[in-house]
């Protein structure tokens, strides 16, 4: 139906005759003469229809905005005054001699120029028109390239590409399930993949040795920006690799994506362990490009009368640290500051104790703080000096157990490097290794910090000895403060997969009856194993600057986990469920 793209036009085709096919972008009437910007996926082309060629000119009057057309004309230069500098196609138009209206369009319910005005829920309900707008096609299409240059990355490495069923059992990921009931097994359910992880290690012991595949991932968690439930990730497991080699891999894995995507050269990606994370950027996906740390005072602070110091201090599970905002004094204002301590309570803080230091010259007058009274002058001083601080630096407290001292401050280290703007640099990648084996939830039990088939560092026996105390041969891909992507080699032994289940106190039938047949592979000849995920929707975030990552999905979740084009999820009729064995239980509206 068509010679040519629309956005692929040039100064190269002039004299050329063209056909084209695409949207009306806009439709001008100038004195007589008509303008049809014409659009398709490659980019937007203007054609111009005089009353010359009759019909055709009083077809394009009355063409509107979004009708589908095939437009034939000859291209030619504009007139140098005419020439537009912003359009890529600019330098030329189209000379219309023929217009076919192949549809019609009724008017779209936002205009496609002007996303910004309209809302999402409208975006999303329309979503077979939000992406027609360019920088939707920007997205998706890079989205493509990236997938391929995965793929032919991984195809060169000698990775085979297998799928994995997505009816299948639960994975533990740490999320819910989403869950399909069984028709032809009445009261069984399945549950969708939170992760093939269980596959691909399966795939390990057949001996495919390096498997990959682009797979769509399930998790029915409470969304947060972002999130999705169903979301993708570039899945990889190899056979005989190290962690080393393993990380190596990915590594130049990405390095090249970077390289070829965004014309970005990456080094080597540093490597810190999980203990120097948190202890220095309260996270294990700390963002380096802010030059913020927090450096511990914990020692300081046990003798002091300040309770809200001591108190943590002297707790084990407690932690005292500061972070030091360079210059902090003038960027701050009071009310920041106060809009600060309502944003570490998100994390559970108490307070954001702070000090302003004026003039350390005089720790008695040239302190500025609403605590630093409780404090005597050798520890203002000791701590001053642990911070290495000078005139003008803004220094934050925080004073709790370690777990709400490092998220809450952490928090406010990324929020600081945003609103101060911070960054020393555009990108940041590093891996995070040594994790913990395991953490320990509110009620004191342990839950596997990855999933409970990463490999410890340390024997069965250490293990069972000492559970908090072990570290796993996990590791994280962290790029500007999120996590890219993770993993780590496996547990290729049966006794030490046990032991790991027994300290999770995973009952001996509940093992057998959820991961049987993972058990029983492993008596089989299961090589030692490794791998790792990445999302890619985060990926594609990164390299495209989208704010959300519903832009980069082409028919995304809401917040809310719902559709609102399809309407998913939908009631169903109650035959169908009677089929499935299943009666709802909806509760009733609590009366206001
Ligand atoms: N299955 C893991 C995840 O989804 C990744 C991995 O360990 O390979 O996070």
């Amino acid at each position: 139906m068509r010679s040519s793209y629309c956005g692929v036009l040039d100064s190269t085709f002039i004299d050329k005759e063209v056909t084209l096919c695409g949207w009306v972008d806009r439709r001008r009437d100038h004195g007589g003469v008509i303008f049809i910007d014409l659009r398709d996926r490659e980019g937007v082309v203007q054609v111009v229809f005089d009353p010359d060629a009759k019909e055709d000119f009083e077809r394009a009057d009355k063409v509107r905005s979004e009708y589908v057309l095939q437009v034939t004309g000859k291209v030619r230069a504009r007139a140098p005054e005419t020439v537009n500098k912003n359009m890529p196609t600019g330098e030329i138009e189209v000379y219309g001699t023929a217009l076919k209206i192949l549809n019609v369009a009724e008017t779209p319910p936002f205009p496609l120029d002007e996303h910004q005005s309209v809302g999402e829920d409208v975006r999303l309900r329309y979503r077979y028109l939000d992406l027609r707008r360019s920088e939707m096609q920007r997205i998706l299409r890079l989205r493509s390239r990236v997938t391929t240059a995965v793929r032919n990355y991984l195809h060169n490495q000698g990775f085979i590409d297998i799928e994995t069923p997505i009816l299948t059992r639960a994975t533990p990921e740490g999320a819910r399930d989403y869950l399909v009931p069984s028709r032809t097994h009445a009261g069984k359910f399945f549950a969708l993949p939170q992760s093939p992880q269980l596959f691909k290690q399966l795939l390990m012991v057949s001996g495919f040795d390096r498997y990959y595949q682009i797979a769509k991932c399930f998790r029915d968690e409470d969304l947060r920006a972002d999130r999705q439930p169903e979301f993708t990730q570039i899945d990889i497991e190899t056979s005989f690799l190290d962690e080393n080699q393993i990380m190596a891999i990915n590594e130049d894995m990405i390095r090249h994506l970077f390289a070829e995507i965004k014309g970005v050269q990456f080094g080597d990606f540093p490597r810190i362990t999980y203990a120097e994370a948190m202890a220095k950027y309260g996270s294990d996906k700390p963002d380096l490009r802010i030059p913020l740390e927090l450096v511990d005072v914990k020692d300081l602070m046990t003798e002091v009368e300040f309770k809200v110091f001591s108190g943590p201090a002297k707790d084990p599970k407690g932690r005292v640290t500061v972070m030091k905002v360079p210059g902090g004094n003038d960027k701050l204002t009071r009310k920041q500051i106060d809009d600060y301590t309502k944003f570490v309570s998100i994390y559970g803080a108490k307070g954001l104790a702070y000090i302003k230091v004026n003039d350390l010259s005089d720790l008695e007058n040239g302190l500025q703080s609403p605590i630093v009274k409780f404090l005597p002058t050798e520890v203002r001083k000791a701590i001053l000096e642990r911070v290495e601080a000078e005139n003008g630096d803004l220094l934050f407290f925080g004073a709790d157990k370690a777990k709400i001292v490092s998220e809450a401050l952490g928090a406010l280290r990324n929020k600081l490097g945003e609103d101060l703007d911070l960054y020393t640099c555009e990108w940041a990648p590093l891996w995070v290794v040594d994790f913990p084996m395991f953490e320990e939830d509110d009620d004191g039990s342990l839950s596997a910090l990855h999933h409970p088939f990463t490999a410890p560092s340390c024997s069965a026996e250490e293990l069972r000895a000492n559970p908090p105390a072990a570290l796993s041969r996990a590791y994280d891909l962290v790029l500007n403060g999120t996590e890219l992507g993770g993993g780590s080699v496996r547990i290729h032994d049966q006794k030490m997969q046990q032991a790991v289940f027994d300290v999770l106190s995973i009952s001996a039938e509940e093992q057998r009856e959820k991961f049987g047949f993972l058990l029983d592979a492993l008596k089989y000849g299961a090589p030692p194993h490794g791998g790792l995920a990445f999302g890619l929707d985060r990926l594609i975030m990164w390299m495209t600057g989208a704010h959300s990552i519903r832009d980069v999905i082409a028919f995304p979740k809401t917040q809310t986990a719902a559709d609102l084009m399809t309407d998913a999820p939908g009631g169903v009729d109650p035959e169908q469920l009677r089929e499935l064995h299943i009666r709802t239980r909806l509760e009733e509206k609590p009366k206001d």
